[in-house]
């Protein structure tokens, strides 16, 4: 079939029509547990009434505005933002990479405006993710997602994550600042080992450069904790969040210290969307529901749920899956065989997920789905890899 789209997703042979909570149904009806929620955005499911009233409500009074002007509802959640978290100032944009894009600057401009111009440079890691912009490509490094685009935009360095004499040893006089994933997503639901997160807190400490935590994909509960580093006890200086902010509606947000976001004075950085409205409403009703401790509980317990559910797949069907990794509703399973072949299988038994680097399926579901979903989600995935 010719399409009118530029070919750059190799996209599946599949459609929805509408979605209910866990759920997406296509157009002739059939039913799919959806365990990749959009990648880790539909955090509520699929129209929860909460976000469809919030959403419509505001749409019937103000759609946008632009920044030459004072937004309340942008200042609303960015107070919540804060009290929620380390932070006391928060950016939004529209993605993660703009997050992102936020946050390096930031850390450039942290240094510059201090009288240390010389510090720019960003240490990162291999097998991270941090978006498909310039910059973020020139962060991840990743040679894959480079090619053909010419030089890689300069100032980034990266060395093995989980490696903290590697970290220790590529920090010098131009470094700003350390970016990095708490877990990597997209890299294949990589948890650190103990302690690393906080030998790179120590490390930023100790040379006086900032350490950013790329929370956007296990950002907004879905570790089972609000955000990650908190389960990890460790602070970060900046944080980027998307995805699961918006609940499915286009936001992202870049938070701060005041100290570390010293340098973003008054036409430093901007965005016409950022911040848009719509955007606000949406993120308000998110933080509304998932920032609760009753909330976050039960996505712990869900999680537990599930990893002890996949440890048992693993168990039993080791010549399929080699091991699970994550925590919370952020779950991996490395495949021994085709990953891509498993995730259209499941898909034939009625289950979707996310695929990711390293030979691992992401199980990412929305964080409102009960166990009988687990359960169901669970028999699918034994199933299919009873089946070959
Ligand atoms: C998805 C993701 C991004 C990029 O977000 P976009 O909204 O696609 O720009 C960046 N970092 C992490 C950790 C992600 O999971």
């Amino acid at each position: 079939m010719t399409s009118a789209l530029m070919p750059t997703y190799a996209r599946a042979a599949q459609s929805f029509a509408r979605g209910e909570g866990a759920w997406l149904i296509d157009r002739d009806g059939r039913r799919f547990l959806d365990f990749a929620a959009g990648i880790a955005v539909c955090a509520l499911g699929h129209a929860h009434p909460r976000l469809v009233e919030a959403l419509t409500e505001q749409a019937g009074r103000l759609w946008h505005c632009s920044n030459l002007f004072e937004v309340p509802e942008q200042e609303a959640v960015a107070a919540r933002l804060v009290a929620a978290s380390f932070a006391d100032v928060v950016f939004f944009g529209n993605s993660g990479a703009e997050a992102n894009e936020c946050a390096i600057k930031l850390a450039r401009r942290h240094h510059a405006m201090a009288g240390r111009p010389e510090r720019w440079r960003i240490l990162a890691f291999e097998g991270s993710f941090h978006g498909r912009t310039l910059g973020t490509l020139a962060a991840a490094g990743n040679p894959k997602n480079l090619l053909g685009f010419g030089p890689p935009v300069s100032g980034f360095d990266q060395v093995a994550f989980g490696d903290l004499a590697a970290a220790a040893a590529r920090i010098g006089p131009e470094t700003a600042a350390i970016l990095v994933e708490p877990i990597q997503g997209d890299g294949g639901i990589r948890v650190p080992p103990p302690g690393y997160l906080q030998g790179l807190r120590d490390l930023a400490d100790r040379h006086g450069i900032l350490l950013m935590f790329d929370e956007i994909q296990t950002g907004i509960g879905r570790t089972g904790r609000m955000f990650a580093y908190q389960q990890a006890g460790v602070v970060p200086d900046v944080m980027a969040l998307a995805k699961g902010l918006g609940g499915g509606f286009p936001v992202g947000a870049c938070l701060a210290t005041a100290r570390a976001a010293a340098g973003m004075t008054a036409g430093s950085h901007a965005s016409t969307f950022g911040g848009n409205l719509l955007a606000m409403s949406v993120a308000a009703a998110v933080l509304d529901t998932v920032g609760t401790t009753d909330f976050l509980a039960e996505v712990e317990r869900r999680g537990a749920r599930l990893a002890a559910g996949l440890d048992e797949l693993v168990a039993r069907h080791g010549a399929v899956f080699e091991a699970r990794r994550g925590t919370g509703l952020m779950q991996g399973l490395r495949c021994r065989g085709d990953q891509p072949g498993m995730v259209a299988r499941l898909r034939a038994h009625g289950l979707i997920v996310a695929p990711a680097q390293d030979n691992v399926i992401r199980l990412l579901p929305p964080l409102i789905v009960g166990p009988a979903e687990i359960d169901a989600a669970l028999a699918m995935l034994d199933r299919a890899a009873a089946t070959g």
